[in-house]
Parts: structure tokens; C-alpha cells; sequence
């Protein structure tokens, strides 16, 4: 794999809204600031925590919820255009009242108490993703 290099474009820090759902708001920010293609980190504290486990023999995520208050210690994804619509993925690393963590795969419902975004548009060769099927997953053209 040779890759593609970009640039960074335009950054945001910014802080997203209390009691939405934070993967929902991250593609959100993404369409409305009409961004097609990012890296982006968070860090904060949800009220309500969901995220997959990819089952590479069953080819399906198993998605894990837990309620309760938790912080986010760390959630790294990425912007890109599936079916035309800008979409993020996003892994997320979430910590306890017991300092334990978990995490995985960032889905729905995920509640945001508080979240800080910093988001790095790039610029260069449009990245699409399209179905896989050695994997079936939506991977990267
Ligand atoms: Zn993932």
C-alpha cells in the first residue's frame, strides 16, 4: 500500500451538545460544516455508553450498551463518504468510576454529558468507502 498524502485544510476545537449522541453529532458536525474527509479526537464524559465488538467469523459487530456515567479517555476516528454521505467511524476507549476502561467500536446510543472536539479537515484524494468482501466491512476504496 503506497497511501495517499494530504493536507490539513481547516481545524475545529469545538464542544458538543449536551444530551445528543455523540457518533450521531460527530457525522453531524461533519455535514453541516460540509466536510468530507477528517481526523478527529474527543475527550469528556457520556451517560450512556454503546460500542462493537467486530465478530470476524460472523461478520457482524456484537454491540455492547451499558448505562451509567463514564469518561472519555479516548476516542480517535475519521470522516469519509459512504454512499455519498459524509461518515464518521470512530473508536472509543471509555473509563469508569473504578478507573477500569472499556470500549471498541463507537455506536448508538452513546449520550453525551460533555465532549470536546478537535477535528482536522483534509484535503487530497476523496476517500469512499464501499462494501468488502473479504472482510464485510465498508472499507476504503
Ligand atoms: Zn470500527
Amino acid at each position: 500500500m503506497d497511501g495517499t498524502e494530504y493536507r490539513i485544510k481547516r481545524t475545529w476545537m469545538l464542544r458538543m451538545s449536551h444530551g445528543e449522541d455523540l457518533l450521531a453529532e460527530a457525522g453531524k458536525i461533519a455535514l453541516h460544516k460540509g466536510i468530507s474527509m477528517a481526523v478527529f479526537s474527543i475527550i469528556g464524559a457520556v451517560s450512556c455508553a454503546s460500542f462493537g465488538y467486530y465478530d470476524q467469523k460472523e461478520r457482524r459487530y456484537a454491540k455492547i450498551s451499558r448505562d451509567g456515567d463514564y469518561e472519555i479517555i479516548s476516542c480517535y476516528g475519521n470522516v469519509s463518504l459512504k454512499e455519498d454521505r459524509p461518515m464518521a467511524h470512530a473508536h472509543i476507549l471509555f473509563g469508569d468510576e473504578e478507573g477500569s476502561t472499556f470500549g471498541g467500536h463507537l455506536m448508538s446510543p452513546t449520550r453525551i454529558f460533555a465532549a470536546e472536539l478537535f477535528l482536522q479537515e483534509l484535503d487530497g484524494l476523496q476517500l469512499i468507502r464501499k462494501h468488502d468482501n473479504t472482510t464485510g466491512l465498508f472499507l476504503w476504496e
